[in-house]
């Protein structure tokens, strides 16, 4: 008997060390200038051949996260094997495929799960279709971008200034291990919701939200991430939806209060939120800030990065 062939991948959470939003564009976007980091904090996905599509959920993340997961065809792994299908000669279908995801990254967290499902299912089924017309070249990674916003950069890791909606990525090379803590949300806040909303503020500040300025990454927080000084680092991180989320949610001020009263050397709103990320100064204090952090009732991950970008595990 023929053993079942499966592939699995492995691709990372992130979180953004420096976000500015630019303008809205016609097309409902906004133009928005980020720093991304890939974290430890890893999404593990396998699929195999099947009769139908199955989609199994599992990780290490609450029940009630995991329970958010589509388990249809909206799931970002389906759409991904759509991509891969789309761009490959021959009869095949999402529809025949099973995938197992093990999940670690909190859902609507503002970390890039879905995208980080999206990117290990792109190589995994790509590899399971022996499929060549897939590969992660330059041009096929930005085109993901269809995907979601942060797939590109699941697929390409490490720390990247990226650009557009999120697909034009350059690498900042050199950046040492930051620790961080995460806290995260029972409730997820929806992207979408926090840029409405940031548009909002702006146009009751009087700024029109299609003529803001273009966004762009400043030297200083490269320089500061380069030179490995963390208080220097602390002092440039910024998140242009911070304001939007803790509009939306008032209670992650609390959070974040509670972070800096316990050591962290900053904090800040993971991407759209509702997620908090800390800054801690190593190891260590990364670990003790969690345990106090959770301590207090707010579930707290210790994690760090860079990490690598999507990958195929070898199979045993
Ligand atoms: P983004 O900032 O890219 O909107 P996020 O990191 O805040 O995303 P995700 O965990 O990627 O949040 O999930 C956002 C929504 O996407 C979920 O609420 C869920 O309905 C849908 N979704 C589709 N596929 C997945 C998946 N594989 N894992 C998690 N959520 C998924």
């Amino acid at each position: 008997m023929s053993e079942i062939k499966s592939v699995a991948a492995s691709a990372p959470g992130k979180t953004n060390l420096f976000f500015a939003v630019g303008p809205l564009m016609d097309d409902g976007f906004h133009e928005v200038a980020s720093v991304y980091l890939a974290l430890d904090l890893r999404e593990e996905i396998s699929v195999s051949l099947s009769d139908s599509l199955e989609i199994q959920v599992l990780g290490s993340i609450p029940q009630n996260h995991l329970d958010q997961v589509p388990l249809d065809a909206s799931n970002l792994v389906v759409k991904a094997a759509d991509f891969v299908a789309a761009v490959t000669e021959g009869n095949l279908s999402a529809e025949r495929l099973r995938f197992a995801l093990t999940k670690n990254v909190p859902v609507a967290g503002g970390m890039g799960g879905g995208s980080a499902d999206a990117a290990a299912a792109l190589l995994a089924v790509a590899d399971l279709w022996q499929n060549s017309a897939f590969s992660a070249d330059q041009n096929m990674i930005a085109s993901t971008v269809v995907l979601g916003a942060d797939v590109p950069f699941a697929l390409r890791g490490g720390v990247c200034i990226g650009l557009g909606r999120g697909e034009k990525l350059t690498e900042i090379s050199g950046v040492s291990k930051l620790h961080l803590v995460l806290v995260t949300s029972d409730q997820g806040l929806s992207t979408p919701a926090v840029y409405q909303r940031l548009d909002e503020l702006r146009a009751q500040r009087g700024q029109d939200p299609r003529k803001m300025p273009p966004a762009e990454v400043g030297h200083l927080v490269i320089d500061a991430l380069k030179s490995g000084d963390l208080a220097l680092l602390a002092e440039h991180l910024r998140n242009d939806l911070q304001e939007a989320a803790l509009d939306l949610r008032p209670d992650l001020k609390l959070t974040l209060d509670a972070g800096l009263a316990a050591g962290a050397l900053t904090g800040f709103v993971s991407g759209s939120g509702p997620t908090i990320a800390f800054l801690a100064a190593d190891q260590r204090s990364a670990e003790a800030l969690a345990v106090k952090l959770s301590s207090q009732g707010r579930p707290a991950i210790a994690t760090s990065g860079p990490s690598v970008g999507a990958f195929i595990r070898d199979e045993h």
